[in-house]
């Protein structure tokens, strides 16, 4: 999908439209209440919130996804940049602006539609195409009908009706069992240094009793 957005980019370029998309700018993601998202994408959001994000960054996430109300900016954007990028939605993927960035509170979508860059078909479907095995539709000729049919629109689901708390939880409990790991290797290093302490006085019991020989 990401190539096909790039090539469709590339082509309005030739024709003198640049993307006014770029790094930091993020008034999409605070203004958009309505990005829809498919299951194997809320799966692939909540591995990659628990398994990769770090630091500071996985600190404000988890705060953000507690706090999360329907009314709320978009929880995953962290310091003006998507704290999921490599597993971001792919509306957002797809959601791009020619001509100049949108204003706070803009949706261009409503406000200069022709600005908005359309999906490609083609590439929307290839990407349900590449997907339909992980939902358990693996026949070539019924991923093509499931295709064809639109079947993946009837799963998506908006990302503000997400309960993220939930996410929120799941990190939670990820970094407390690291924790419980972190603390259970200490102690096995505790218990491994009082054996080594042990020994250690138990030769110096063996010279004793070799020098009482
Ligand atoms: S959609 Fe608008 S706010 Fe979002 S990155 Fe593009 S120009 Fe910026
Ligand atoms: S998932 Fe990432 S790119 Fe999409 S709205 Fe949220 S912060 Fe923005």
């Amino acid at each position: 999908m990401d190539r096909g957005v790039a090539a469709a980019i590339e082509a309005e370029r030739q024709k003198g439209r640049d993307v006014a998309c770029a790094r930091g700018c993020s008034q999409c993601c605070s203004t958009h209440k309505d990005i829809p998202l498919y299951p194997l994408e809320i799966i692939g959001i909540s591995w990659y919130a628990v398994e990769k994000v770090t630091g500071v960054e996985r600190e404000i996430l988890r705060q953000q996804l507690k706090a999360f109300t329907k009314d709320s900016a978009c929880p995953f954007l962290v310091g003006r940049a998507c704290s999921i990028h490599p597993l971001r939605p792919m509306a957002c993927r797809q959601f791009n602006v020619f001509g100049s960035p949108c204003k706070e509170g803009e949706d261009p979508f409503h406000t200069r539609r022709g600005d908005v860059m359309d999906p490609v078909k083609k590439h929307v479907d290839q990407a349900f195409y590449v997907m339909l095995p992980y939902y358990g539709v693996e026949n070539e000729a019924e991923r093509v009908r499931a295709v064809e049919a639109g079947a993946f629109h009837r799963m998506v689901r908006e990302l503000h009706a997400c309960r993220w708390r939930e996410l929120a939880e799941k990190m939670e409990r990820r970094d407390n069992s690291a924790e419980t790991r972190k603390s259970g290797s200490a102690d096995v290093r505790k218990r491994e240094s009082a054996e080594v302490g042990k020994m250690k006085e138990g030769l110096w019991a063996g010279g004793d009793r070799r020098g009482a020989q």
